[in-house]
C-alpha cells in the first residue's frame, strides 16, 4: 500500500493482523500471476494500480463519498441493478469473494459442503478482512441458488444491514412480474436509505453510465476475437473483476484506453500468445477476485482464454438497458427487460445459456470450452452435464472441471487441462 491506511481499517473494524495476513498472500500472488506475464498492454498498468490499492485508495474514496452524503451498497449478484443505486445517489460495489478465509469459523455456521463462493463471503465477514463489506450502508443478498438463500438466513445474524431480494427461478409471466415487483421494492428501499427520490433524469443518467461501462467491456471482448490474441485471459478477467469495484466513469475510460491499444496491436498483427495458440472459452461459475486459478493453469500451458461465459464476464455484462423511456416507470421496465435476460443456472429450464455458450464459442473462434464448476454448486454442476453433451454433439471439445479455491488440486487440474489443450492442438 502506498499510504498508511491502518487507522482507516481500524475505524472500519477490520482485524489488522488477519488483514495483514490476507494482503501478505495477495501481493506476492499478484506479482507471480499477473506481473510475471509477458507483453501485457500498457493500459493494464491502471488495473495493477487499482489492485495494489483495492483495500486502500478505493476504500478511502468510498469513505469520502460517504462523508459527502452518498451511500454505499454491497451486493453478491449481477441481478442487483446498479442503475437503481446510482440514480438514488448510492454507489454499488461487488462483494463476491474469491479466496478462502477463516474456514474453520465458517464451517461452524455453514455445512462443509457449501460452495467456496458462499463460504468465502462468510469468511471475509467472520475474519473481519473486507473493507467493502464494512463500509457498506446496505448489503443486498438475493434468493438465487439454495445455498445462497439459506446462507443469508444465517448471514442476517452477522450484519445489521442485510436486505434480501427475491428472484424468480422460472422465466415466465409470473417470474417476470416477480422481478419487476422486487426491483420496485428495491428502488423504494434505496430511496429510503439515501433520502433521494429517483427522477427520470437521474435514472436516465444512471442507465447511461452503466451502459457505457458495459459497452466498454463489450468492445474489449470483441477485440479478443483476433488471432493472435491481443490480451491474455488473465488480464481480461481482471478487467471484468475490477468492473465490480471501480468508479464507473473512470473504469470505462480505462477500458477504452486499453481497447485503443489493442486495436493498434491487432493492426500490427502482434499479440500476447503465438498465432494459432489453442483458444479456450471458459463457461460456468463466477470467478470472483482473487480467484485466478483456472486462467493461470490454462495460460501457463500455452493456450489462451478468449472469453468468459460467466457473471464475471459476458453473462453479467452483456445487453445494455434501453435508455429511451421518458418516465421512471418506462425506464424501470427497461431495467426489468435487461436483467430478465441474465441466464443464470438457477433458472429452470435454462436453454438460453446453452445457446449463448454456442454463440460465444463461434464468435470467439474457441477451439474448446472448459466448464468451470465450483464444488457443491448444484445449479452449474448439474447444468454442466447437458451442456457438455450438447457441445460435444456440435463437435466443440469440452472439459468439465470441478474445483474450489484451495491450491490442493493444482497438480491434478494441470494434468487434465494440459491433456485437453494437447487434444486441441
Ligand atoms: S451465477 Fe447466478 S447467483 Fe451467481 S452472480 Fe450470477 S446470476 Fe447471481
Ligand atoms: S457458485 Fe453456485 S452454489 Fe455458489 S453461490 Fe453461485 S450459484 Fe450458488
Amino acid at each position: 500500500m502506498s499510504e498508511d491506511y491502518r487507522s482507516m481499517w481500524t475505524d472500519l473494524g477490520l482485524d489488522l493482523e488477519a488483514h495483514d495476513a490476507l494482503l501478505g498472500v495477495l501481493g506476492p500472488a499478484y506479482q507471480d500471476i499477473y506481473l510475471a506475464q509477458k507483453d501485457r498492454p500498457e493500459g493494464m498498468g491502471y488495473f495493477d494500480f487499482v489492485m495494489s490499492e483495492v483495500h486502500g485508495l478505493r476504500i478511502k474514496e468510498l469513505l469520502d463519498e460517504k462523508k459527502a452524503g452518498r451511500k454505499i451498497i454491497g451486493c453478491y449478484c449481477v441481478f442487483v441493478p446498479e442503475e437503481i443505486a446510482l440514480a438514488a445517489n448510492a454507489t454499488l460495489v461487488g462483494l463476491c469473494s474469491g479466496a478462502d478465509f477463516a474456514t474453520e469459523e465458517v464451517e461452524k455456521l455453514l455445512p462443509r459442503n457449501t460452495c467456496a463462493l458462499i463460504k468465502s463471503s462468510f469468511g471475509f465477514k467472520l475474519g473481519k478482512v473486507c473493507p467493502y463489506l464494512e463500509s457498506a450502508d446496505m448489503i443486498v443478498g438475493e434468493n438465487t441458488c439454495d445455498g445462497k438463500k439459506k446462507a443469508y438466513e444465517t448471514f442476517k445474524g452477522l450484519v445489521d444491514n442485510l436486505y434480501v431480494m427475491d428472484l424468480p427461478q422460472v422465466k415466465s409471466e409470473q417470474g417476470r412480474a416477480l422481478l419487476r415487483s422486487e426491483y420496485l421494492r428495491f428502488k423504494a428501499a434505496v430511496e429510503a436509505l439515501t433520502g433521494v427520490q429517483i427522477t427520470a433524469d437521474s435514472l436516465r443518467q444512471a442507465i447511461r453510465t452503466v451502459n457505457a461501462k458495459r459497452a466498454a467491456v463489450h468492445r474489449l471482448s470483441a477485440l479478443r476475437k483476433a488471432d493472435p490474441a491481443p490480451i491474455s485471459g488473465l488480464d481480461a478477467l481482471l478487467v471484468n473483476q475490477v468492473f465490480f469495484y471501480d468508479n464507473p466513469a473512470r473504469f470505462t475510460a480505462s477500458v477504452e484506453k486499453i481497447c485503443d491499444e489493442l486495436e493498434a496491436r491487432i493492426a500490427e498483427g502482434t499479440g500476447v500468445f503465438a498465432e494459432k495458440a489453442p483458444r479456450i472459452l471458459v463457461s460456468g461459475c463466477p470467478q470472483a477476485v482473487p480467484n485466478w486459478k483456472l486462467p493461470l493453469i490454462v495460460e501457463t500451458a500455452g493456450a489462451v482464454i478468449v472469453g468468459e461465459e460467466s457473471c464475471v464476464g459476458e453473462r453479467g455484462a452483456r445487453n445494455l438497458t434501453d435508455d429511451s423511456g421518458e418516465t421512471v416507470a418506462e425506464m424501470m421496465e427497461a431495467i426489468v427487460d435487461r436483467y430478465y435476460q441474465v441466464d443464470c443456472a438457477i433458472f429452470t429450464p435454462n436453454p438460453d445459456r446453452l445457446a449463448h455458450i454456442e454463440e460465444m464459442a463461434a464468435a470467439y473462434k474457441a477451439d474448446g470450452v472448459i466448464h468451470y464448476g465450483l464444488q457443491f454448486c448444484q445449479p452449474y454442476l448439474m447444468e454442466s452435464i447437458p451442456v457438455e453433451a450438447a457441445l460435444e454433439q456440435k463437435s466443440i471439445p469440452t472439459l468439465r472441471i470441478e474445483t474450489d479455491y484451495s491450491m490442493e488440486d493444482m497438480g491434478q487440474l494441470k494434468t487434465r487441462i494440459e491433456a485437453f489443450i494437447e487434444q486441441l492442438r
